[in-house]
């Protein structure tokens, strides 16, 4: 955790934050702080500072916050994952809020197995505690949009021109022609497949939507590598 992220139920009273909980024992347990110390923090959607630590025992951490630094900018990144298993999804979305996607839209497609979508990793509070851990990590204080589309046919055909308006457009698919451009740096949608990849059909249908699909090279990455991977060479 590079970045205690305070919310404003932290901050009782005027100019002091109270914590208990995971961010109590992360501090005790990895900063090791005490009375004096100065800590990084953010406001959950806000501004980012120092907080000087007031008081620190076992049952609460008293800190004195100077928020005065916007977070960095958020890559302008729709992402349109298909579901992954639960265990992926969670580092995933950590993955995703930590090198700053701006929307996360959970989409399915033919080869996300059904049980997926019952999953409890996928219910609004589990979904926002593991895009906190991301925040947490890479310093930032703005969570991603996140919409969940279980269906992939009216969502391609209904829903994602306006979603993916004003930006260019990419499907990422081993089978591609086309190499994946590198250093964009603009308002771009990237779909990126399941674990057994994206079918013809919704292949089809996405260059219908307007998508182009581009591979990364002969090598198969799995879904959180590839994630990492494209991100990191659309925008540098
Ligand atoms: N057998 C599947 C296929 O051929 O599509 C492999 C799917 S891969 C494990 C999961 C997703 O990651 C793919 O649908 C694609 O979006 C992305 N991906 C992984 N490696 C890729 C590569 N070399 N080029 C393009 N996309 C890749």
């Amino acid at each position: 955790m590079n970045l205690l992220l305070l919310t404003p139920d932290d901050c009782p009273e005027p100019g002091l934050a109270r914590l208990t909980g995971r961010r109590l024992k992360h501090v005790q347990e990895v900063h090791r702080a005490k009375a004096g110390d100065t800590l990084r923090l953010g406001m959950l959607g806000g501004l980012m500072g120092t907080g000087e630590i007031v008081s620190l025992s076992r049952d609460e951490l008293v800190l004195r916050p100077v928020l005065d630094t916007a977070p960095p900018e958020k890559l302008p990144l729709t992402l349109l994952l298909s579901l992954p298993r639960p265990k992926m999804l969670k580092r995933i979305l950590q993955t995703v809020a930590a090198m700053g996607v701006s929307r996360l839209v959970l989409m399915n497609s033919y080869r996300v197995e059904k049980s997926f979508w019952d999953s409890p990793w996928l219910e609004p509070d589990a979904v926002r505690e593991q895009l906190v851990l991301g925040l947490e990590q890479s310093r930032d204080t703005v969570l991603p949009e996140v919409l969940i589309e279980p269906l992939f046919k009216p969502f391609v055909e209904d829903r994602l021109s306006m979603l993916c308006r004003n930006s260019r457009c990419y499907v990422a698919h081993p089978g591609a022609e086309v190499h994946c451009p590198v250093a964009l740096n603009q308002p771009l949608t990237l779909a990126i497949g399941p674990e057994g990849g994206f079918i013809p059909y919704e292949i089809e249908k996405l260059v219908e939507a307007g998508f182009e699909a581009v591979h990364l090279g002969p090598r198969i990455l799995r879904v959180e590598t590839a994630v990492t991977a494209l991100v990191a060479r659309l925008y540098v």
